[in-house]
């Protein structure tokens, strides 16, 4: 029954591209072979913190060189160039959903072994405000973090931290403001006592998101909060 359904929606919707937004022709691949080189994963030399793009002499970022990090690692696979963000925005906005398995699986074959070596006991996504995730009609981390638990054999759990209030956007305001944006934001629903949590979003920019599920994780008795994004960068 389920097939059947695919089917028809396959047929009604077929799967596109994440990169050209073109119909897939071979339907195995989750993006088309002349556009695999279009999405730049980040560079051999990233920070040993939070997996931003560094110089070659660089062991960590300016940002945490200078500030103490909630959480003990992060990484992230793709530099947020424009092409990802238009594919983001199609994923996030106008119902490309399908794209979420070319993302997840490029989360997992760049970055999966980092998060293996992290050991999980469960994938936390940063939350949307129920308001916002009714309108937008699903959250895009959660759709990655339930698909890159399905690969890695993570649990997942949603609901666990929620988002209290709603918050302004964050793309118009430095780091300072970001955090203080967000502060208080994510409330947790029970306890995580002595879990070591693997938080997972679409995009890492000044971190502040992050810092702050990092945070709420950590009152509420994690025992270690790691991250993993799709992309990272400051556009
Ligand atoms: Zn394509
Ligand atoms: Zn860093």
């Amino acid at each position: 029954m389920k097939k059947i359904k695919e089917k028809c929606l396959d047929v009604l919707y077929p799967p596109r591209c994440p990169a050209c937004g073109g119909i897939l022709e071979d339907k195995q691949r989750s993006i088309c072979p002349q556009c695999e080189s279009i999405f730049h994963p980040v560079s051999e030399y990233y920070c040993m913190k939070c997996g931003k793009p560094v110089n070659e002499t660089e062991e960590y970022c300016s940002e945490c060189r200078h500030r103490e990090r909630k959480f003990i690692r992060g990484r992230s696979v793709f530099l947020y160039n424009a092409q990802m963000k238009n594919s983001l925005l199609r994923y996030k906005y106008y119902g490309s959903r399908e794209y979420g398995k070319y993302y997840a699986e490029s989360m997992c074959r760049y970055v999966g072994r980092d998060i293996k070596s992290w050991r999980p006991d469960v994938i936390i996504p940063v939350p949307l405000h129920r308001r916002k995730k009714r309108m937008r009609g699903f959250n895009q981390a959660a759709d990655l973090a339930e698909r890159i638990g399905k690969i890695l054999g993570i649990p997942v759990a949603e609901d666990v931290i929620y988002k209290s209030r709603e918050t302004r956007s964050q793309k118009k305001l430095d780091a300072e403001e970001r955090k203080k944006n967000l502060r208080n934001a994510f409330q947790a629903a029970g306890p995580v006592t002595g879990l070591r949590i693997l938080v997972v979003d679409d995009v890492y920019t000044t971190g502040s998101t992050v810092e702050a599920m990092a945070e709420c994780l950590l009152e509420n008795g994690a025992k270690a909060v790691f991250f993993v994004t799709l992309c990272t960068g400051n556009i």
